[in-house]
């Protein structure tokens, strides 16, 4: 889909307009329904776990569609520098308490290969979580190759490298209102 508004330089590349911040806002209120739904009679407050740095901004406005109590914290765990992933998958950090028995939401700004995903889902579930779901932004069906569902995803998007309401492209953009695309 074509939007209104001009490119943008970010390093070496050129963006275009591709999400507008009320298709976002949109898609995140979807998704927060879904999630009202499904955890409308748990007993313990889920642990909403965002994945920095991407996810913040998305964290911030899902959380408060939310209308069971939730208890919130940030890990950091990225395996991304540039425009394509590096295979490596580095330790989480942040997550120093016991979550045995606890309902996990992972939030995270994008699935793409699925590597990162499963990583921390394995994780939390080696360390005894109850259950563990992903809430993701952006899904990326033609490059996902995990083998683990997704039962959360706002909006899905082709391999095409975006930035833009929280995703940088080599730290910059995150501050963006709206999601931008890469002009090859
Ligand atoms: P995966 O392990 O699923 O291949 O990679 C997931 C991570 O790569 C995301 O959490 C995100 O940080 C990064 N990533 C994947 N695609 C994009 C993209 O189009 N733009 C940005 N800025 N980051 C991306
Ligand atoms: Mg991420």
């Amino acid at each position: 889909m074509e939007l209104s508004g001009d490119s943008i330089v970010i390093h070496d590349k050129s963006f275009r307009p591709m999400i507008s911040q009320a298709e976002i806002a949109a898609a995140v209120e979807r998704v927060a329904r879904r999630i009202n739904e499904d955890y409308s009679d748990v007993k313990q407050p889920p642990l909403v776990m965002g994945v920095l740095n991407g996810s913040f901004i998305f964290m911030a406005d899902l959380v408060r569609q939310l209308e069971m109590r939730c208890e919130l914290i940030f890990v950091k765990m990225s395996s991304y520098s540039g425009l394509s992933t590096t295979g490596t998958v580095r330790t989480m950090i942040g997550l120093d308490q016991d979550i045995t028995g606890r309902d996990v939401i992972v939030v995270e700004d994008i699935v793409d290969t699925g590597v990162s995903i499963a990583h921390v889902m394995n994780m939390l579930r080696g360390m005894g979580a109850g259950s563990v779901r992903v809430c993701t932004l952006f899904f990326k069906p033609e490059s996902y190759r995990a083998d683990e569902h997704i039962d959360y995803k706002a909006m899905e998007i082709g391999s095409e490298f975006i930035v833009g309401y929280g995703l940088d492209y080599d730290g910059l953009g995150r501050e963006l209102g709206g999601i931008y695309v890469v002009e090859e």
